[in-house]
């Protein structure tokens, strides 16, 4: 039974910065033979649910106000990093396209709905430290 790192709002949490959720069904399935340890950064970072969205624009990241919560996402990730770490996880399955959680494209910070390539801030810091991070649409 392997322990895999997964974005709450993936197993159904109300996370999202709406106060909802994109539940995954492939993750029920996966559950039954694996242990899914559910983390939400920026949750974990000191956001409130709900919250402005961010996106991520150069180093920083913004809220759509253009408020700085660069340093909500760093802590968040960090701590997500930890629970990575402490449970010994075999991967991680992140919510694509989030500032925090996407893997390989992510928004454009323009609030426009547009994408570019990249990482959110949790799956950049999970790859620098060695986690393989995949999507649920890898899945
Ligand atoms: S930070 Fe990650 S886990 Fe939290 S709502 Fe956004 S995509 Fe989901």
């Amino acid at each position: 039974m392997k322990k895999i790192l997964v974005s709450a709002c993936l197993m159904g949490y109300d996370c999202r910065y709406k106060g909802d959720n994109c539940k995954c069904e492939k993750l029920t399935e996966l559950g039954k033979d694996n242990v899914l340890i559910p983390v939400c950064p920026e949750q974990l970072g000191g956001l409130p649910t709900p919250r402005m969205p961010g996106e991520r624009v150069g180093d920083k990241v913004l809220a759509c106000d253009g408020s700085d919560v660069t340093e909500q996402y760093a802590r968040g990730a960090k701590f997500a990093l930890g629970i990575a770490k402490e449970n010994n996880v075999e991967h991680c399955i992140l919510k694509a396209n989030s500032p925090s959680c996407g893997k390989g494209v992510i928004y454009d910070g323009t609030f426009s709905g547009n994408k570019i390539a990249g990482n959110g801030v949790t799956t950049e810091l999970l790859l620098n430290n060695g986690f393989e991070v995949i999507t649920e649409n890898e899945l």
